[in-house]
């Protein structure tokens, strides 16, 4: 199949007019200019890689700690509709019972395709910076546990955020890293020192940099300043509640390539206001802003990775190139996944088209339009 389109966004520049060869699931060639053949399809639009999102609890009214294949087919296809075609189910802190049960039935998903992997958020977090992790089943790792939870998942557990300043937290970053298991800080209050100490024990990833971390202090420069100054990749929420857009530009330039968008999309993403849980949490979802109810803590976003896309172009004036790469290539480059996250002869064809508002007008996974 020859598509032709008006702008094709590859890792190192848009390519206007541009086409893709696909044979299959797979592209095979990728050029600028007209096509060399009489294409099979012509957009008018951006045809950008499928977004690769690593930060996802639910959307389409399910979540993912829920642990049922339904409840994952429903957020799947909801943040689909929005381009994302690669995505990790990330759970919130539970108890070690409820945790473990999601991870095994999410692991068979997870061996079946619909998702990348699994990203344990807890239960390692700072009771400091809990934000909407139940406080109750919130506890300090030790070597069993992350053991029994990596176990679960058999190899499907991709990533874990923790706070390392807990007892046992530096102890774990290296078991975790060992385990071949991505590790990012975050709902934590580490000073700078042990911050910095976390990325040496192989700590790669900011988790939703800023948001429920201790803040950047010129003279205490805290977990903010450690990853901003150093080689780690960082998590971004641009839904416009989350970080003002003037961080969020401060961000993307001081990251190039090292930034990441996600959603952190609770079960309100692609679905109406309302009263929704996040695990054992009861979240008010009001103007398509979720929190705690009755605490007013921001509990996860109600986004989906083309508003992200539209927010970051729109409203904080990033170039549109750096922000594809922070929605694709960064994030597949982050989780290991060599077969998406750029339009590039070899990997899997997973597309969407965007039209000149950046809204989405079709999306394609693994040479198939779904969309
Ligand atoms: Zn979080």
């Amino acid at each position: 199949m020859l598509i032709a389109a008006s702008r094709v966004v590859t890792p190192t520049r848009v390519l206007a007019p541009g086409w893709l060869r696909l044979s299959g699931s797979r592209i095979v060639e990728v050029g600028a200019g007209p096509p060399p053949d009489p294409p099979d399809i012509t957009l008018e639009g951006t045809v950008a890689p499928g977004f690769v999102d690593m930060h996802v609890h639910g959307g389409g009214g399910a979540s993912f700690d829920t642990g049922t294949a339904k409840a994952a087919d429903t957020v799947a296809r909801a943040h689909l509709a929005h381009g994302t075609t690669s995505m990790v189910a990330s759970l919130v802190t539970d108890t070690h019972d409820v945790m473990t049960g999601a991870i095994r039935e999410l692991s068979l998903l997870v061996a079946d395709g619909l998702l990348v992997g699994i990203h344990l958020e807890g239960p390692w977090l700072s009771p400091h910076r809990s934000g909407a992790h139940q406080p109750g089943s919130l506890s300090d790792p030790d070597p069993a546990a992350v053991e029994a939870l990596l176990t679960a998942g058999g190899g499907a557990v991709r990533m874990v955020t923790l706070a390392p300043e807990l007892p046992g937290g530096l102890a774990a970053v290296r078991q975790l890293v060992q385990a071949g298991v991505v590790v990012g800080i975050g709902h934590t209050d580490a000073t700078y020192d042990i911050a910095r100490r976390s990325l040496d024990a192989g700590a790669s990833v900011g988790t939703h940099l800023f948001n429920a971390m201790r803040p950047l202090h010129h003279r205490e420069p805290g977990p903010v300043g450690a990853l901003l100054d150093s080689e780690a990749d960082v998590e971004l929420i641009a839904d416009g509640v989350h970080l003002h857009p003037a961080v969020l530009r401060t961000a993307l330039r001081a990251k190039p390539g090292r930034s990441v968008l996600v959603t952190d999309a609770m079960a309100a993403a692609a679905a109406a206001d309302g009263d929704y849980r996040l695990g054992q949490m009861a979240v008010e979802v009001r103007g398509g802003v979720a929190r705690l109810a009755g605490q007013g803590a921001i509990a996860g976003s109600t986004l989906t990775m083309d508003a992200a896309v539209r927010f970051c172009v729109h409203e904080a004036g990033i170039d549109l190139l750096d922000v594809i790469t922070a929605a694709t290539t960064t994030p597949a480059r982050v989780l290991g996944l060599t077969e998406v996250g750029a339009l590039e002869p070899g990997r899997l064809a997973d597309l969407v088209v965007l039209d000149d508002e950046l809204h989405v007008l079709r999306v394609m996974r693994r040479g198939a339009w779904q969309v």
